[in-house]
């Protein structure tokens, strides 16, 4: 489904991914772990086309999507985003918040918009909440927002960023749930995280990056229970 081959990436001087390949295929849940710096974030960056990449492939169902005569728009709406921080327009209700994309670069008309976020809505748990403004919910709702506004354009695959690690701990779990919801309901997703636990529960895959490589790719349980490589186990050793 998505395909990264050769991918390299620096900033200046500091090369961040060189060189990198990776394949996700579809209904997967493949997770990126690392150490801080390792270019988890920027490695989703570069898939979702908000970082330039200087050399290699990115291909989405076949396209290479780093072709710059495509529309960045069109395929950033084959995927959906989620931050850490979940970056909803305060100013904006529940259902504006979900409809924007749809509606502004889409041009789906409000009724269907409306229609199409109501139903996300529902699927993350919060349909009550449509009429709401952001800052009237918790963290763990803004979050489910944020993930139902990601989902409203079908996207065939879910990309997200430490999705959990701005949350209050006794947030975390809602949060969590839905992805388990998600995966089952067999959504692709690539996500980065520090949550071993995290990653354990979620990921069908597990990806460590290192120096702007991946270093281990495996199926969860290995690579997290019995990491084949020296510099794998030492990340791991400082989670347990
Ligand atoms: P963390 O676990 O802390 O989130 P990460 O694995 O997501 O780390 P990245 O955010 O991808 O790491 O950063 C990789 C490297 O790229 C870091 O050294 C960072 O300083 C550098 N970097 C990221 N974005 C930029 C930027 N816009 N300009 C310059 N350097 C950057
Ligand atoms: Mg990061």
């Amino acid at each position: 489904l998505l395909s990264v081959r050769h991918l390299r990436k620096a900033f200046g001087e500091h090369v961040v991914l060189d060189d990198l390949s990776l394949d996700v295929h579809a209904h997967r849940v493949v997770v990126l772990i690392g150490a801080s710096g390792s270019g988890k974030s920027t490695l989703l960056r570069c898939v979702d086309l908000l970082e330039d990449v200087d050399d290699g492939v990115i291909e989405l169902e076949g396209t290479d999507i780093t072709d710059p005569r495509l529309d960045a728009n069109a395929v950033r709406a084959r995927m959906g985003m989620v931050f850490q921080a979940y970056n909803l327009f305060p100013h904006l209700r529940v259902l504006d918040n979900v409809t924007l994309a749809p509606r502004l670069v889409h041009g789906v008309g409000r009724r269907d918009a409306d229609e199409q976020a109501m139903a996300v809505l529902e699927r993350v748990g919060l349909a009550g909440k449509a009429r709401s403004f952001p800052d009237e919910l918790s963290g763990g709702q803004q979050q489910r927002v944020a993930i139902a506004r990601a989902l409203v354009s079908r996207p065939a695959v879910l990309l997200l960023d430490e999705v959990t690690s701005a949350l209050d701990p006794e947030l975390v779990g809602e949060v969590l749930d839905l992805l388990g919801e998600l995966k089952g309901s067999g959504l692709t997703m690539l996500l980065a995280t520090h949550e071993m636990a995290f990653a354990r529960d979620v990921a069908d895959e597990v990806v460590f990056l290192h120096a702007g490589r991946v270093h281990e790719h495996g199926p969860a349980a290995q690579v997290l229970g019995d990491p084949q490589r020296p510099r794998t186990r030492d990340f791991l050793q400082r989670f347990t």
